[in-house]
């Protein structure tokens, strides 16, 4: 995988050193994480606001992109190198929440059908969320192994 650096100058985005540390956060992780937990993640002197508009930047630029979970929480996810959101924001890919950890797994390999979207009406994105017991879950029933 890219390092942070090389990702965001190939994003066009303005390397710091918060954005190269928010971007490894998700390189590092395999769910989807909520504005919160990244705060957490950074530990002690990460500033809300900066976090804030930081997510916002990486999904303007279609680095990463929302997912709203079962409990309505908005989480991002970054997004495959395959995704083409230079034209059009496409996350034609399957959300599954689990059901234990709580976590929201992008599952890219999952073909969706395609949908006969009737004249008139313009499709921008499509969300289908899934939800069960996640790998790491059933590999590893006690809590707290990851
Ligand atoms: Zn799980
Ligand atoms: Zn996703």
């Amino acid at each position: 995988m890219m390092t942070p650096a090389k990702t965001l100058a190939k994003y066009r985005i303005r390397s710091t050193e918060i954005r190269e540390r928010i971007l490894g956060l998700f390189q590092d992780c395999s769910f989807a994480l909520s504005h919160s937990e990244v705060l957490n993640r950074l530990g002690e002197g990460a500033d809300r606001v900066t976090v804030y508009r930081t997510l916002n930047t990486f999904v303007e630029h279609g680095l990463i992109h929302k997912v709203v979970d079962g409990q309505g929480v908005t989480n991002f996810a970054l997004c495959q190198s395959n995704c083409r959101h230079q034209e059009v924001h496409h996350h034609d890919h399957l959300h599954f929440q689990c059901k234990k950890c709580g976590h929201t797994f992008c599952l890219e390999k999952v073909t969706l059908p395609s949908l006969n979207i009737p004249d008139g009406f313009q499709l921008e994105e499509i969300n289908i969320r899934a939800e069960g017991i996640c790998e790491d879950c059933r590999e590893n029933p006690l809590p707290g192994i990851s």
